[in-house]
This record gives structure tokens, sequence and C-alpha cells, in this order.
């Protein structure tokens, strides 16, 4: 694996040109906001990319169609703050604290990896991911991850 600095903009963009057709398909809007481009961090960007499709896989099968994913990256502090939100089903108050385990799913033929690979894979970065949801309103994902200092 590359650890390097690498932008999370760049990242973004990536995940939207690789899902736009299936959204589009799909009858989804995906909005991205971006308040700052500047926003690097010590990554493996394969993997970090790979973090971000799987949440907005989940997010697409989440949401029947005409749903609404709003991506957004901003800073704080130290920190870099990714929230990846849907205006999906939503998920039970009693299945939030079990998604992040491998081979939990709700769907017929999910594999229920794809949260647990993305819990690793923020580990790895020595980040942070939380999860808020309400039924039938949707869910939103926030993860942090620390900035790359200046001379990294
Ligand atoms: P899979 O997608 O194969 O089921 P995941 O690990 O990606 O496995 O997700 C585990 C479970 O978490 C899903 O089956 C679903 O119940 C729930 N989940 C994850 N993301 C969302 C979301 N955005 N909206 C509603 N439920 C979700
Ligand atoms: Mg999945």
């Amino acid at each position: 694996t590359q650890f390097r600095v690498h932008s999370l903009h760049e990242c973004f963009q990536r995940v939207i040109s690789l899902t736009e057709s299936e959204a589009t398909r799909l009858g989804h809007e995906i909005l991205y906001e971006c308040t700052q481009e500047q926003i690097n961090v010590v990554m493996d960007q394969d993997k970090m990319v790979q973090l971000l499709l799987n949440i907005v896989k989940n997010a697409y099968e989440a949401m029947p169609e005409n749903g609404v994913i709003s991506l957004r990256l901003n800073r704080q502090n130290q920190y870099a703050v990714l929230e990846i939100a849907d205006t999906g089903k939503g998920i039970p108050a009693d299945q939030l604290e079990k998604i992040f385990h491998p081979f939990f799913t709700t769907k017929d033929s999910g594999t229920g990896l794809g949260l647990s690979i993305c819990h690793k894979i923020v580990q790895d970065h020595q980040g942070t991911i939380e999860v808020e949801s309400f039924i039938d309103q949707g869910t939103k994902f926030t993860i942090t991850f620390p900035l790359a200092s200046k001379d990294e």
C-alpha cells in the first residue's frame, strides 16, 4: 500500500465521475459542496476512493429512485471532515451498532462486507466514522481524518 499526501477533493471528484451515470439512471441527484480544495490527507488513494464508493453505493441502494445524495468536504481545526448523506429509508436504531460488523446485511443478496471494509480503511488512516440515521428520512455518515501537515 502507498501512503502519500493526496487531495480529498480529488477523491470526491473521482467518486462522482465513477457513479454519476448510475445516479442518473436511478433518477438520483448528487450534490457536492467543498469549501476549500486544499484539504490534504496522508492516504492510500485507492483505498480512500473505495471507502467513499462503498458508502455511496449503500446510499443508492437505500433510495428507490429520485433520491438526493449530498457530499460535503470541510476542514475543522486539524481535521478533514467528510459527510455523505442520503434521503433513503434510514437504519433502525437497534441496527446502528451492527452495520460495521462483517457479514451484517439486511439485503437479499448483500455480503455485509462493505462497511466493515470502510471501518478498516478509516482505522488504517487514523480516522473516525460515525453514523446518524432517521427512519424514512435518511442517513448521514461523518468521517474525519487528521490533515497532512505542510511538510509531509
Ligand atoms: P451490504 O451493502 O452488502 O448489505 P454493508 O456492510 O455495505 O453491506 O452494509 C450493511 C448494512 O447496513 C446494509 O445491509 C444496510 O442494512 C445498512 N446500511 C448501510 N448503509 C445504509 C444507508 N445509507 N441507508 C440505509 N441502510 C444502510
Ligand atoms: Mg454495501
